[in-house]
């Protein structure tokens, strides 16, 4: 299909030449038309409230993962998917990731009138949450004719390995030396999928829990709008005591989302048990994150299964607790599809929890979607990455608008995942 005359600039084909643009300033007004025609932004007085989303069923988070710290990803990240249309973007708590994400919001918005997506900060209340892990392992103590199959297996690039010889000196295509570098802490997420794939059993994970106290100070930002903890679901104390450390400081958010795994019939259960220990003092909107099957949205087709299957069951019970649901978890391009075969795509319902709260919730409504929306992280992040990964290197953190062809490839394929769920018109591109 022929690409519309707005985006000749960027009509760039084969491959080995697109990334060729003698017009970086109309490469760059491209995107904004593409953006403006596509995400379809209202007038300023009719700008949809993330909230809304959530009601509508086509509210969607962009989890930058909540141990990815790498500064200029999430920046980049941010910045296309806020150009898609996203409400909300999840990230580490941490300060330079915080910064990272709102320059990145900042950087969208000088580029095209968008919605300022909310910026939520994820924390976990024990060790056992696999979103808070780290790989670890000395190159020394690998043997110097390893294949490396770690390298070649972690999705986020954050092993990098050289083998150099004594002195110090570079070897390729070699099995002579011993090996140098390691996990770039920074990049890796606790994906966990290099820890099997050793065969000599070097790699160890690192677990740790978010520092309350940096957390509070995160959540006094004006520029920081919600929350989210992650909780393995098996000890309510544990949350307890973590939300009680939390204090006032959650007076200051949005939104309180709620992550947690399945863990089969003590699940509604536990949610109940943790709302009890919400409800006395939450004063905003709350969100239960159905995590499927944590970080694997990127392997492929089958991975949205434990996610859809979670909502289904979710969205059939009786007595849940009140709040928004929203699945991750394995989520990726074929989640929707999934969810309309199941019947629970954007269908709507009549909250009982909010009726019965009607004089004293301002989240009460009659009717709401069964599932508010989804939250794409590792598959989100794949399909984005390639093309941040693909940008010249250069002198400092580098900034994807100034590489419009390279902005213009990934909003595209930013709108392609997001489009389905916001009802975007067709994508012609
Ligand atoms: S845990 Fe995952 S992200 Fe971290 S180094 Fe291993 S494969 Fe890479
Ligand atoms: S696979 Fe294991 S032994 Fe081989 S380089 Fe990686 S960590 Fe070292």
């Amino acid at each position: 299909m022929p690409l519309p005359t707005a985006f000749a600039c960027c009509a760039y084909s084969p491959p080995a030449l697109s990334m060729i643009c003698s017009d970086p300033g109309g490469c760059l007004r491209s995107v904004k038309t593409l953006v403006r025609s596509t995400v379809e932004i209202p007038p300023p007085s009719h700008l949809p409230h993330p909230i809304e989303s959530l009601r509508r069923g086509n509210w969607v988070k962009l989890i930058c993962g909540a141990s990815f710290e790498d500064a200029a990803d999430v920046r980049n990240l941010s910045l296309v998917y806020t150009l898609a249309g996203v409400d909300c973007i999840d990230c580490a708590a941490d300060e330079p990731v915080v910064n990272a994400v709102n320059e990145g919001i900042a950087a969208a918005m000088s580029i095209s009138m968008v919605n300022r997506p909310w910026v939520m900060i994820s924390v976990n209340d024990d060790k056992e949450d696999l979103h808070f892990r780290k790989a670890e392992f000395d190159p020394e103590d690998c043997p110097s004719d390893c294949p490396r199959p770690c390298e070649k297996v972690c999705p986020a690039t954050a092993i990098l390995l050289q083998r150099v010889f004594e002195e110090g000196e570079l070897v390729q295509n070699t099995e002579w030396g011993k090996l140098q570098g390691g996990v770039i802490t920074e990049r890796c997420y606790g994906c966990g999928r290099c820890f099997p794939i050793c065969p000599y059993d070097k790699i160890r994970a690192i677990t740790y829990v978010r520092d309350p106290s940096t957390t509070t100070k995160l959540l006094q930002r004006s520029d920081v709008d919600a929350i989210e903890i992650h909780t393995s679901g098996r000890c309510t104390d544990l949350f307890s005591e973590l939300w009680n450390s939390l204090g006032d400081s959650l007076e200051n958010v949005k939104l309180v989302a709620v992550s947690l795994p399945n863990v089969g019939e003590s699940t509604l259960p536990v949610m109940n048990l943790i709302y009890a220990i919400m409800e006395p003092s939450i004063k905003c909107y709350n969100l239960w994150q159905l995590d499927g099957r944590p970080m694997s949205g990127d392997i492929g087709r089958g991975a949205t299964k434990e996610a859809v299957d979670f909502a289904v069951h979710l969205a059939a019970a009786r007595n849940k607790p009140h709040g928004f649901y929203q699945l991750a978890g394995g989520t990726n391009a074929f989640t929707i599809k999934s969810l309309k075969k199941q019947g629970i795509f954007q269908t709507m319902t009549i909250d009982g929890n909010s009726l019965e709260k009607s004089n004293e919730d301002k989240q009460a409504r009659p009717e709401q979607a069964d599932i508010g929306g989804i939250a794409y992280g590792g598959y989100a992040r794949k399909i984005v990455g390639k093309i941040l990964h693909k940008m010249p290197t250069q002198h400092g953190l580098p900034r994807i608008e100034d590489h419009p062809e390279y902005l213009m490839e990934a909003v595209k394929e930013a709108l392609t995942l997001i489009g389905p769920v916001k009802g975007y018109a067709e994508l012609k591109f």
